[in-house]
């Protein structure tokens, strides 16, 4: 754990005691801070207790004491409408913080040659790829890195901040819109689509926040910016002129005058004339699609900005094992391939999924985002058929009948996969895929989209070795047959 010693003698309220509530009230109490920590649930302030946090009933302290008020990255303290904590905070002028700023105070408080090189990442799509990518390949080349943040675990919760140590920290815009302090050396930002409108009000509100990923960086830092899209393109402009630190366009789509392209798989990195093969992202399993690209040119960039060799990094972007709920294989029965994208919670992540196979018995639904599946329609001659799940099943049920693709109301997961399984085994296709890519969240039927994933990877475990276990009876009749 991370002591936070800049809070020292202040009076902190934190509200919200999840992870990192927690962890940042446990750092805060340990250097030297008073902490008044409530939740609105009382079975999770009597957890927090339990950990050692001190708890303190905010809806009656005394807010004119309160330095601060560290509120969850969950919790809205303005739109869609301000939780009664941070109403009281701004009726006190008391400033909003999160975990990720407490930590950036503690690393500005370090003299600059001995404090750890911090690395972010943003973006609507692809952050924790690209995170734990960055992270491993750090790893690989023989340096001390940690990641957390929006990733699982708590910034506060790392324990190693020395001069060579390197924190990667994945950053939602609900972090970033109450972090002011972080000096990232290599900042990423990934990509930008519509997200989390009811927190931001528009994509002006939400580009905002992402950008924020930039703030404080000098001329010794880097910005790597994804140009994949409309609001990427504009960021490098607005970057650019900017000035405030070296700006790296990456690209998996076209090539790049000054900086990292991918091309049919192959990585580029260009500087001016000069032209370098990096390395060929088809042989790296876990990096599969067009948007992996994307992800493993942004964590190339970052990286050799912290001055790692090209090679190395070609190396260890091979190795990297990839990340579970994402894109991932389970298993097969049969020809028949069982994908896990649960972390596909909107449209434009499923797209990914939708856009690297064909012969697809899609599973989908669940809390549909604004925009539905509608801009998933370009993609459906991928799709065998689709298999709804979840609330918004009427809703999808519509835009497929409207495109004109087939599919069914199976209500529950355990349902779709058996359904999609035995139509893509009865299919005769030759290599079909079984994805769970719902294009929603998951909270009408599941805690989350992990509980989800790991849901799908149950039931499709289950056919599996069925499967395998009616193959061996078979094997062994077939065997006795030709003994006799
Ligand atoms: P995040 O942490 O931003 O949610 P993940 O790396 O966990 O991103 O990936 C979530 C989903 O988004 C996956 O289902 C994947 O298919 C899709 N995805 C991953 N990287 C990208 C990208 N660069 N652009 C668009 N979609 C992506």
């Amino acid at each position: 754990m991370i002591k936070a010693s800049q809070f020292a003698g202040k009076t902190l309220a934190v509200f919200g005691l999840g992870r990192t509530g927690i962890s940042a009230a446990l750092s805060l109490q340990a250097g030297g801070a008073t902490v008044l920590a409530w939740d609105d649930n009382e079975a999770g302030r009597l957890a927090a207790e339990e950990k050692g946090v001190t708890l303190g009933d905010l809806n009656t302290a005394d807010w004119s004491n309160i330095d601060g008020l560290v509120l969850s990255p969950g919790v809205p303290h303005y739109l869609p409408k301000p939780h009664w904590s941070a109403d009281l905070a701004r009726q006190a002028d008391v400033p909003i913080i999160c975990d990720i700023e407490i930590l950036a105070r503690e690393v500005s408080s370090i003299p600059e040659n001995n404090r750890p090189k911090i690395v972010a990442i943003t973006g609507t799509n692809g952050k924790s790829t690209t995170t734990a990518l960055i992270g491993h390949i750090l790893n690989e080349c023989g340096k001390d890195a940690q990641i957390g943040g929006n990733i699982g675990r708590g910034v506060l919760d790392l324990d190693r901040i020395h001069s060579g140590s390197y924190l990667v920290i994945e950053l939602s815009s609900y972090q970033l819109e109450r972090t002011f302090s972080l000096r990232a050396n290599a900042a990423v930002h990934l990509n930008l689509s519509p997200d989390h409108l009811d927190r931001h009000g528009d994509m002006v509100g939400y580009g905002g926040a992402k950008k924020r990923i930039f703030l404080n960086q000098t001329s010794e830092d880097t910005a790597i910016i994804g140009t994949d899209d409309e609001a990427g393109k504009a960021l490098l402009c607005e970057m650019i002129a900017r000035k405030s630190a070296p700006v790296v366009p990456i690209s998996a789509r076209r090539s790049i005058g000054s900086g990292v392209f991918v091309l049919g798989g192959k990585m580029f990195c260009t500087q001016g004339k000069r032209v370098e093969e990096i390395c060929d992202l088809s042989k790296a399993k876990a990096l599969e699609g067009q948007h992996n690209w994307q992800n493993a040119a942004a964590a190339y960039a970052a990286v050799k900005s912290l001055g790692l060799k090209p090679r190395d990094i070609a190396k260890a972007i091979l190795s990297f094992p990839g990340l579970s709920h994402r894109m991932e294989t389970i298993g097969t029965a049969g020809k028949v391939r069982f994908v896990n994208d649960s972390k596909a919670t909107n449209a434009d992540a499923a797209q990914q999924a939708l856009n690297s196979y064909d012969e697809i018995y899609w599973i989908a639904g669940g809390v549909a985002k604004e925009q539905g599946i509608e801009p998933l329609v370009p993609l459906m001659k991928n799709v065998k058929k689709a298999y709804l799940i979840g609330e918004s099943a009427p809703r999808f049920k519509r835009t497929l009948t409207k495109a004109k693709v087939e599919h069914k109301i199976s209500g529950h997961l355990q349902m779709a996969v058996y359904c999609a399984t035995r139509d893509a085994l009865e299919s005769g296709a030759s290599h079909p895929i079984v994805l769970l890519s719902p294009a929603c969240a998951s909270f009408d039927q599941f805690a989350d989209f992990e509980i989800r994933g790991d849901a799908f990877r149950q039931h499709s475990q289950q056919i599996i070795d069925l499967f395998e276990a009616e193959m061996k009876i078979k094997r062994g009749d077939d065997k006795k047959a030709m003994a006799s």
